[in-house]
C-alpha cells in the first residue's frame, strides 16, 4: 500500500523531451516507489484537457527545439498557460529544463522567425543570437545558491547543456546557482537557472535528476509538504550508484572530489 501520492504533470512529452529529459520522470517515480510514494504521471499533450493539468502537485517540462516550442506555446496560450501560472502561484512544485523555461519567461526570440511571447511566470527573457553563432554546448557544473539543498550531500548540480538561446534574468530574480564551468543562462554573467516560489528553471539536461539525487529528493519533499501540509522526511534509500555518478562528473569537470 502507498502511504503518499503525487500527481506529476509532464508537459508535452511528445514535443519536449530532448537529451533524455524523460529520465527525470523515471527518477521521480522510482525514488517515490522505493518510499511507498505513488507518483501518477499525467502526460499533458495538445489534445489533453486543461482539467488534467489542474490536478498537478508537481509539473515537469523538458527541452525542445525552437519549432516545437512554437507549437507548445500556441497550445499554452489557449488555456493551459493560465492554469500553469495559477499552479506555480499556489506553490506547486515545478522543474523546467532548457526549452520549457524559455516559454515561461517574458519571451523567447528563436534563431529564426518571430519572437514567441511567453507566460511571464519567471521575470526573464531569452534570445537566440541566430544560426551563425555558437551554441552553448557541454558539461556544466554549478554551485547552488537559489534553493536549500542538503549540503551534507552536495551543493553542486551537474549536467549537460545544449542551447542556442541566452537567458537574461531581471535583477529581482533568484538564480538557481553560480556557474563554475559551462555557459549557464547566457555565458556571460555566471548565473544559471532561476527560482520562483517552488518552481526551478535550469539549462541542465543530461537528464538532470539521475546525476543529482539530492535535487530529486528536495523537489519530492517540497511537493509532498505542499500537498499534505506537514513536515515530510524521506526514508533513506541505497543510491550509492547515483552518488558515484554525481561525484565522477564533478571530478571530471572540476578535477576535484
Ligand atoms: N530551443 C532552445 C535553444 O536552442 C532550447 C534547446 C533545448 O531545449 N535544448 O535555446
Amino acid at each position: 500500500m502507498n502511504d503518499l501520492e503525487l500527481d506529476l504533470a509532464w508537459l508535452y512529452p511528445s514535443l519536449m523531451s530532448t537529451y533524455s529529459d524523460r529520465g527525470n520522470i523515471f527518477v521521480l517515480v522510482q525514488r517515490g516507489r522505493l518510499r511507498n510514494i505513488k507518483i501518477n504521471i499525467l502526460p499533458i499533450e495538445t489534445a489533453t484537457a486543461g482539467s488534467t493539468l489542474e490536478k498537478a502537485d508537481f509539473i515537469f517540462g523538458g527541452g525542445s527545439q525552437d519549432r516545437q516550442q512554437e507549437i507548445v506555446m500556441r497550445d499554452l496560450r489557449k488555456e493551459k498557460g493560465k492554469i500553469l501560472k495559477q499552479l506555480i502561484d499556489q506553490n506547486k512544485v515545478g522543474l523546467f529544463t532548457c526549452g520549457s523555461p524559455q516559454l515561461l519567461g517574458h519571451y523567447y526570440e528563436p534563431a529564426v522567425g518571430k519572437r514567441i511571447d511567453g507566460l511571464g511566470i519567471f521575470d526573464f527573457t531569452s534570445v537566440s543570437p541566430g544560426l551563425n553563432t555558437y551554441r552553448c554546448i557541454g558539461n556544466i557544473i554549478i554551485e547552488v545558491t537559489g534553493i536549500a539543498l542538503d549540503k551534507g550531500k552536495s551543493n553542486y548540480l551537474v549536467g549537460f547543456e545544449n542551447h542556442g538561446g541566452r537567458t537574461f534574468l531581471s535583477h529581482s530574480v533568484r538564480p538557481l546557482g553560480k556557474v563554475l564551468k559551462g555557459f549557464g543562462n547566457n555565458g556571460k554573467d555566471k548565473t544559471e537557472g532561476a527560482v520562483y516560489k517552488n518552481a526551478v528553471a535550469t539549462y541542465l539536461h543530461g537528464p538532470i535528476l539521475p546525476k543529482n539525487p539530492h535535487l530529486a529528493d528536495y523537489l519530492l519533499v517540497l511537493a509532498l509538504e505542499n500537498k499534505y501540509q506537514k513536515k515530510i522526511e524521506l526514508k533513506p534509500i541505497d543510491d550509492s550508484l547515483e552518488w558515484q555518478a554525481h561525484w565522477s562528473v564533478v571530478k571530471k569537470i572540476l578535477g576535484q572530489n
